[in-house]
């Protein structure tokens, strides 16, 4: 029988709009030998950022999920969009994760979506390590975004590096280890204070703790939520990004989850196929999911499933089966929803974020239209259930619930591009 013998890490990269999430995406990939050259995001060639739009605009829409292995870990990396319109898509991620690598950029700081995200994973209890990025960048300031994670996060969180020469081409990261004694007392007091086990070992061993018991009660309390690693680096010069993948693999990766034990898994996001076929992207829990076997979902539905694909190394590859502790696709579910648990799972955390507040009817350019855009909204509905259709019947109009301008016209240019639907929106309303 077909097992995953190694690690896995289900990470999600969250930061602020602009903080350098996909930059840092494509620098992994590359520095972990998946892709051999470097795509930028002002030359719309990054892996992860497929949609004609997003390339257009710069910026992530849709989770994407690519991998890359560290050492003996197998990752897979869910980029989630920072844009905060797509906050359903970050919502319906967190839920399938084991960890998160927050991003702060070193010139602009904590922000307020920053906040915002922090607050979600520590409600969730989802680990984070936090990855200063663009020390390269002029005005780079790496002291005060520890002093800002202090004071506006206020969360326990520890640098695991200095940086050099911050804020210019040559910003490098030197990362502390056993022979740094300042380092070594700071990590034993700060890790004492949640651990009496290490607190008798420092108050009564003259020569301190042994550094590797550190480490590892530094990864346990990390994967509890109560310290909250710094990482330094450059996601563009590639600075400290070694740290960061080293840190990844030792504070964040679980082997957790029986792949005999019962099935649980949970859908987080539906796409269509190239054959307008449905596939859902799911995260196991527990047992093995395998090709043509009947699996429940949702509420007391079943189906049998007629493919399956697991990430391993960058895009999906076609597998046997797909068990305990990875991220899939699964082919012939053809009435799953986003959301929809799989087995016996209990991990729907729920709804994080608030739902949207505006709406807005969707009229097509040319009446003749009207039902092909019927379709079409359908089917964006399915990828998008917050979108949360609506039909009048009295004025024939179909509208939409909304986060906000940008999410509007991401629709608008999805129904034309994907649908070939010249479609326009009323003036919106709040709900
Ligand atoms: P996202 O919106 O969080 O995905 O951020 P992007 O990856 O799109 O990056 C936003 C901008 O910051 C782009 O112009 C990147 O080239 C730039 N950027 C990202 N990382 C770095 C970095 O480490 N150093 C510098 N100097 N610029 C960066």
């Amino acid at each position: 029988m077909w097992r995953v013998s190694q690690k896995t890490l289900n990470l999600g990269i969250l930061a602020h709009v602009d903080a350098g999430k996909t930059t840092l995406t494509e620098r992994l990939l590359y520095d972990s030998g998946v892709i051999d050259q470097l795509g930028a995001v002002d030359a719309g060639t990054t892996q992860t950022d497929s949609m004609p739009l997003e390339r257009r605009r710069g910026i992530t829409i849709k989770s994407a999920v690519v991998s890359f292995p560290i050492g003996d870990v197998a990752v897979s990396l869910i980029d989630t969009p920072g844009h905060p319109d797509f906050i359903a898509e970050v919502d319906r991620v967190l839920n399938v994760l084991d960890g998160v690598v927050l991003v702060i950029s070193a010139v602009e700081g904590v922000q307020a979506q920053t906040r915002v995200l922090m607050r979600s994973l520590q409600r969730l209890e989802i680990p984070a390590l936090l990855f200063v990025n663009k020390i390269d960048r002029p005005g780079a300031n790496p002291e005060g975004v520890l002093r800002d994670i202090a004071s506006r996060l206020k969360v326990t969180s520890f640098a695991m590096g200095c940086v050099t020469s911050a804020g210019t081409h040559g910003a490098s990261v030197t990362a502390s280890g056993p022979d740094d004694a300042e380092f070594k007392t700071g990590l034993t007091e700060l890790l004492a204070e949640h651990s009496d086990r290490l607190l008798a070992t420092y108050v009564q061993t003259e020569a301190g703790v042994p550094y590797d018991h550190l480490r590892a009660e530094l990864a346990e309390q990390t994967r509890r939520g109560q310290v909250y690693p710094v990482f330094f680096g450059s996601a563009i010069s590639g600075a400290g990004i070694a740290q960061l993948m080293a840190g990844m693999a030792e504070l964040l990766a679980t082997s957790d989850g029986d792949p005999d034990g019962p099935l649980s898994g949970s859908i987080f996001k539906i796409e269509r196929g190239s054959r307008a076929e449905k596939i859902a992207y799911v995260r196991m829990f527990s047992g093995t999911v395998h090709v043509r076997d009947r699996l429940q979902f949702g509420s007391g539905l079943d189906d049998k499933v007629t493919a399956v694909a697991a990430f391993e190394r960058g895009p999906a590859v076609q597998r046997k089966a797909l068990s305990a502790g990875q991220i899939g696709m699964l082919w012939g579910l053809a009435e799953a929803q986003i959301g929809d648990q799989i087995g016996e799972t209990e991990n729907d955390a729920g709804l994080q974020f608030s739902p949207p507040t505006l709406e807005s009817a969707v009229v097509p350019c040319d009446p003749r239209d009207r039902n092909r855009l019927r379709v079409a909204l359908g089917q964006l509905a399915e990828q998008d259930p917050l979108i949360n259709l609506r039909q009048d019947d009295k004025r024939h109009e179909i509208y939409v619930s909304l986060y906000g301008a940008v999410q509007k016209e991401v629709i608008q240019s999805t129904l034309a591009d994907d649908f070939n639907v010249a479609a326009t929106f009323r003036e919106t309303t709040m709900i």
